[in-house]
């Protein structure tokens, strides 16, 4: 039977509660044991697909089509376990199925409450769609004392009640600050947070210390005390120099060995670091660097691109270049400032994106890349607005457009349901767009000998999407005798998956989103291959 871990995070949000887990996960399967990571997010939304980058950062796509809170990108950059639509779960999606049930009757006129049909709700989450796993690490969002949060907690102090304190494990991440003016590192709120959550009945098993600097043994004596955990099982977390040194932070400090421990398990295998520490050392060592301008709409929010930035770096890994990522805000753009843009700039990353704002510098930087064959990588949007331009401005289509950003266009772009059989714009289709996205993992078969297959070494791919609109292939012949190749299509030849420019250094456009399965220790063949011609322009 599966062994529970559930983390939980107190004092201030942001603490590292992701990188935590899939430290600790990869540290478990390391050992050889099956692990699966989940995250139980407090809020209302029912998934976060719906909300913007600005609030909630990346939302990440799981190959099953689930959109899903960014830290399960970090779970699956360090397991290298693909997530599930069954890792995820939010307040609002328990409360709506819970409310369609009552609807129904399902309830059989029972009250409806929180306890126990929402906590039960929660529990079945945890449990579900767990076969033969050794451990689920169950992240809870938030922090402790948060009013949202309460049911979770309440649940998994059930759950614990019910399948045992030997299969079930808390871990409480906390802060540690250190105060400049009294040098002195504080104790307090990590003592508070634990009181507040044993308040409701949970005592932590390990406490993990995010601190600026190494806790001195008298602190972390305070800490077991005041916090009643063993001293052992208080575990500090200094702050890294780079994620990838996460893994071998936590095994220093032996979190993994006592996790092990308190079940009372061995190892099966030796833990290996040596790739996390060859790529930390490279990561810290590099000097080489090089930059990438990447021209979107939320350039300024950190974790906006979560899986795109981590792409580039791994790109950067492979190719021992620290990469540079300068971004440009796309509706700030104008098209003067283009030439000043690239100025020191070796290679062209547009992103995914949504809607009008900021598509002319988008298309006004890609004509520059274009012309002047300087690397360029269109992703989902971004490989749109390539086809836009180069129907503007190559096939000399005037009006061409994607109808996602007006309705009097010459579709390039538009929803499969637009379109007639001769590529033109059928008036008044449905514009409901709810449930129209294609989302998750899709086969794209690659065009042989062309630069992608080179790329990827293979005759098909699987990559996760997320976007409605597709390129109109009915206007494929035109293209490709000017030059730019449909060199990937879905199995049924209907839809562009992949775009290449033939007479250009690289240029290459994407309907899918490669960032969401590049990791660390296997770098994505595409932003290896980018990046390398980066290096080389
Ligand atoms: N807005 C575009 C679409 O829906 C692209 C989406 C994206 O870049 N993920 O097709």
């Amino acid at each position: 039977m599966a062994r529970y871990i559930f983390v939980t995070g107190g004092v201030v949000s942001s603490l590292g509660k992701g990188l935590s887990s899939a430290s600790l996960a990869y540290l478990l399967k390391s050992q050889g044991y099956k692990v699966r990571v989940r995250k139980m997010d407090p809020y209302l939304n029912v998934d976060p697909g719906t909300m913007s980058p600005f609030q909630h950062g990346e939302v990440f796509v799981t190959d099953d089509g689930a959109e899903t809170d960014l830290d399960l990108g970090h779970y699956e950059r360090f397991t290298n376990i693909s997530a599930k639509q069954s890792d995820n779960i939010t307040t609002g999606k328990i409360y709506s199925e819970i409310i369609k049930k009552e609807r129904k009757g399902g309830y059989l006129g029972k009250t409806v409450q929180v306890i126990p049909h929402v906590t039960d709700r929660i529990k079945q989450f945890i449990k579900t769609d767990i076969k033969d796993e050794d451990f689920v690490i169950c992240e809870i969002g938030g922090t402790v004392g948060d009013i949202e949060s309460l049911p979770f907690l309440e649940a998994i102090r059930q759950f614990s009640n019910e399948i045992g304190k030997n299969k079930t494990m808390f871990i409480h991440l906390t802060l540690v600050p250190f105060l400049k003016s009294s040098d002195e590192i504080k104790t307090k709120p990590t003592q508070h947070s634990v009181k507040e959550l044993r308040s409701i009945g949970i005592q932590p098993d390990i406490v993990i210390c995010r601190s600026q600097q190494s806790i001195p043994f008298d602190q972390r004596k305070k800490i077991s005390l005041f916090c009643n955990v063993p001293i052992q099982n208080v575990i500090e977390t200094v702050d890294v120099r780079t994620i990838y040194e996460a893994p071998i932070s936590f095994y220093n400090e032996k979190l993994d060995k006592q996790v092990l421990k308190y079940f009372r398990l061995k190892p099966k295998k030796k833990v290996n670091l040596q790739n996390w520490k060859k790529i930390t050392k490279t990561v810290l060592n590099t000097k080489k660097t090089l930059n990438i301008a990447i021209i979107g709409k939320y350039v300024n929010l950190k974790d906006a691109y979560k899986s795109l930035d981590e792409a580039l770096i791994h790109g950067g890994i492979k190719n021992n270049v620290k990469v540079n990522l300068i971004r440009f805000e796309s509706d700030k753009i104008k098209k003067n400032q283009i030439k000043k843009i690239f100025k020191n700039v070796s290679g062209l990353l547009i992103p995914g994106g949504f809607g009008k704002r900021g598509t002319d510098g988008k298309i006004a930087a890609i004509n520059y890349a274009r012309k002047n064959k300087i690397p360029f990588l269109g992703i989902c949007f971004g490989m749109q607005m390539a086809i836009v331009e180069f129907a503007k401005n190559v096939l000399k289509i005037k009006n061409a457009g994607s109808t996602e950003l007006s309705k009097n266009v010459f579709p390039v772009i538009a929803l499969m349901s637009e379109w007639n059989k001769n590529g033109r714009l059928i008036k008044g289709t449905n514009k409901n767009l709810g449930g129209t996205m294609r989302l998750g993992s899709y086969e794209a078969k690659l065009r042989h000998n062309s630069l992608i297959h080179k790329i990827y070494k293979s005759k098909s791919v699987f990559e996760r999407h997320r976007h409605r609109y597709e390129v109109n292939n009915r206007l494929k012949n035109k293209f490709e005798k000017k030059g730019l190749i449909f060199s990937g299509m879905s199995p049924d030849n209907q839809l562009p998956e992949i775009i290449e420019l033939n007479n250009h250094p690289w240029f290459v456009g994407v309907q899918f989103h490669p960032e969401f399965k590049s990791r660390p220790l296997s770098p994505h063949p595409l932003f290896c291959s980018f990046i390398k011609a980066a290096k080389l322009n």
